[in-house]
């Protein structure tokens, strides 16, 4: 007997459900496709989403996570890039889900293969490319920038990880080539101690990025023109402030927080840094934190013992990553009940192959580095 394909269940239908049902009917779904399926959580997701997820961590975790479990179905609630490391990642027999393909990175878009590929050509014509330059790209990018670091003896990046690539790349090379986030290239630039006129910014709205020939040629650090827009929100008077209101306060902030705002802090790092500092810290020990509001409430409910507040008053959230409704990842794990993949996220072989490159470089340079 064939299969007999089941129509897929339209998202308008979910979209109209109780909070309660919903919850009930993704647990249901869980329960019935076990371990062909894992749901996975960044860290700055909303509760309601979060209190499903199989793995809770940030994007490259959560995709090396999935890559090592059987399941069939990876259901990713985080944004685009993430899925598509997923994929990159994850076994040919697995296949990528994100619940709403409109959860982009604002981030991520502020670089586009095309402008990346022509900001190249203009610095191969005024001669740039003649020395060493390495292009390195941040994990909050397209798959396709990762492949273009790849072909290019490039690297990928994270947050918890810029340090010690940093550190071979300028070694190795004369120059770095940055992708997208200015704030994290910079940040991490000043901490080898690269003065701010050595690093270029690189405007991809305007001819060789808004630079002369010669501040390119100058150039230890080329930073692409991007940023988050939610650690964009913290301000050097928000640290001001939050000292005023609470002495002995400790200021941890994300390095995709801009400069100024990170000289003044008292500490910065990753995601994975942020929690395992107040992990860590005494009890009575009071944090205001410079990163995504889902995170910090959650740190706050979990540390009672600890003062754990925000660091900017007004809500930093990460908007994209909130479109992943609970009733859209009801709607993803019902249709794989009825065999239908939705909003399946496939990377391309080629783009696969050189942002696996990109990866595994990443990979083995800071394996190489540890040991
Ligand atoms: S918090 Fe910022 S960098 Fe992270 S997914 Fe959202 S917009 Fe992108």
């Amino acid at each position: 007997m064939g299969v007999v394909l089941q129509e897929i269940r339209a998202i308008e239908n979910y979209m109209v459900l109780p909070d309660e049902e919903v919850a009930a009917r993704i647990e249901a779904a869980r329960l019935e496709l076990g371990s062909r399926v894992v749901i996975l959580g960044h860290h700055y997701q909303r509760d309601d989403v979060i209190r499903h997820a199989d793995l809770t961590g940030d994007s490259y975790q959560l995709s090396v996570m999935a890559s090592q479990t059987e399941a069939e179905y990876i259901v990713f609630c985080g944004v685009h890039f993430m899925a598509e490391s997923a994929d990159i990642l994850g076994k040919d027999s697995q296949h990528v889900i994100l619940p709403d393909l409109g959860a982009g990175c604002s981030m991520a878009d502020m670089a586009t293969i095309d402008q990346v590929e022509d900001a190249w050509e203009q610095l191969r014509e005024i001669g740039v490319l003649e020395s060493k330059v390495a292009p390195i790209t941040y994990m909050n990018s397209s798959a396709a920038i990762k492949a273009f670091c790849g072909r290019n003896e490039g690297v990928v990046c994270t947050s918890s990880n810029a340090i010690p690539l940093f550190d071979i790349y300028l070694k190795e090379f004369d120059k770095m080539f940055f992708f997208p986030d200015q704030h994290l290239g910079r940040n991490t630039g000043a901490k080898f101690g690269i003065p701010l006129d050595k690093m270029a910014l690189w405007n991809p709205q305007e001819e060789l990025g808004g630079n002369t020939e010669e501040q390119l040629h100058e150039a230890k650090l080329i930073l692409w023109r991007g940023h988050c827009s939610v650690h964009g929100r913290f301000k050097p008077w928000h640290v001001d402030k939050v000292r005023s209101e609470i002495p002995g306060v400790q200021v941890l902030v994300h390095p995709e927080c801009m400069r100024e705002v990170v000289e003044i802090s008292d500490l910065d790092g990753s995601t994975s840094f942020i929690i395992k500092t107040v992990e860590n810290a005494p009890a009575g020990s009071k944090w205001a934190i410079g990163t995504e509001v889902n995170l910090v409430n959650r740190l706050q409910q979990r540390f009672p013992d600890k003062v754990v507040r925000l660091l900017a008053p007004d809500l930093c959230m990460c908007a994209t990553m909130y479109r992943i409704a609970p009733q859209k990842l009801a709607w993803a794990v019902e249709n794989l009940l009825d065999g239908n993949v939705v909003n399946e996220i496939v990377v391309e072989n080629e783009t696969k192959h050189f942002a696996g490159i990109a990866l595994e470089r990443m990979i083995s340079m800071t394996e190489n580095q540890k040991n």
